[in-house]
């Protein structure tokens, strides 16, 4: 049972999310504005509908200028608000929690626990195939593509581009999911190009935190004793000796009301996708998935401490420079977007 509030806001919005996100990907094909279809990609028509407007590929301009204003808008929310792309709507984030879901439900109790990995396997390779047949009704209208399927009359390309993403659906979720992440999405690759010093993400609050280490159950937070916050200097030294002790040494043992909030109870690294210490720092690997987010909340509660000793929020200054006031990049990406935005317009306008 879950016991944060911050991780039942939080699960909540992901699924709201999640499932809007599916029932849009899996009912787009099917739908049909003033007996169009609402969006087709007609590759083999050479026909792009688009919600009510029928372009040839040819006259295509005004989509290449609102694809590019969709990716200014997402450098946009990126740099301001950090990785929610990756965290609520990416699909391979979306279908992986499918999959975990599929996880939950098929663990059974008692003697049917042995068919649980079967049934799982038997839905996941389902659902993947119906990912494979609604991906590939964007290009070719899914009616037809039904019917050459259950007369066994589909065409080779079609049959092709169907099973290989029925095929990339099943495997990426099952054996790669968050690694496709961290080694392999493109934009995964470029946030150092979009982020600022200013972006949020989700760290752990060393000033809070440190010095880690159990303790008997019951006592205050630090925010509740006169202890109080670390400074970042003496916090950041902590984390470096408790992340390299080869180097620096163990450190030592502290008595209770020395401690900081950090039980070092390890939910947050056995909750880690990829394994990162989030506190050792905010890594580039680090997908800001939040689940070490939710763990954390829920240690926290249990030790009946105030939740968010690791969250989402902005770099802090640790005795250095403040970033520079002025944001370029957010200014670059909304130009940038709105720039894209008239051009669309434009060319949407111009005689062909
Ligand atoms: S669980 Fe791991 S990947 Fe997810 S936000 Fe925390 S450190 Fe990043
Ligand atoms: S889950 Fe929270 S309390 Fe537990 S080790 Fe991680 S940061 Fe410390």
């Amino acid at each position: 049972m879950s016991l944060s509030q911050g991780k039942r806001a939080r699960t909540a919005l992901r699924t709201a999310v999640a499932l809007a996100l599916l029932a849009a990907f899996y009912l787009l094909p099917w739908l049909r504005l003033d007996g169009q279809p609402i969006l087709l990609l007609d590759l083999s028509a050479r026909r792009f509908h688009l919600f009510g407007y029928s372009l040839q590929p040819e006259n295509a301009l005004p989509l290449f200028w609102l694809v590019t204003a969709a990716a200014a808008l997402l450098c946009l929310v990126t740099v301001m608000c950090g990785r929610l792309w990756c965290s609520h709507v990416c699909p391979q984030t979306v279908l992986t929690r499918v999959f975990r879901t599929l996880d939950q439900l098929t663990a059974f109790d008692g003697p049917a626990a042995r068919f649980g990995p079967a049934l799982r396997h038997v839905l996941w390779a389902a659902i993947a195939l119906w990912t494979g047949i609604s991906f590939v009704g964007y290009f070719s209208p899914i009616g037809g593509l039904i019917h050459d399927l259950t007369h066994f009359s589909l065409g080779m390309w079609e049959g092709f581009w169907i099973v290989f993403y029925a095929l990339a659906t099943w495997a990426n979720v099952v054996y790669l999911h968050e690694q496709v992440c961290s080694h392999l999405c493109p934009y995964s690759r470029v946030q150092h190009l979009i982020t600022d010093a200013r972006t949020p993400t989700v760290r752990y609050i060393a000033a809070r935190g440190e010095p880690r280490g159990p303790r008997p159950h019951g006592g205050p937070s630090v925010l509740h004793r006169s202890r109080g916050l670390l400074d970042p200097v003496t916090a950041n030294d902590y984390v470096f000796r408790a992340a390299h002790p080869a180097i620096a040494g163990a450190l030592p043992k502290f008595n209770p009301e020395h401690l900081g909030d950090c039980t070092d109870c390890g939910a947050c690294l056995q909750a880690c996708p990829i394994r990162l210490d989030i506190r050792n720092g905010h890594s580039s690997h680090c997908i800001e998935c939040g689940a070490c987010e939710d763990a954390c909340d829920e240690a926290m509660v249990l030790q009946h401490f105030p939740e968010g000793l690791i969250r989402r929020m902005a770099p802090e200054p640790d005795g250095g420079q403040p970033p520079p006031a002025l944001r370029v990049k957010p200014l670059l990406f909304t130009a940038a977007m709105l720039v894209a935005l008239v051009l669309t317009i434009v060319t949407a306008g111009a005689p062909y």
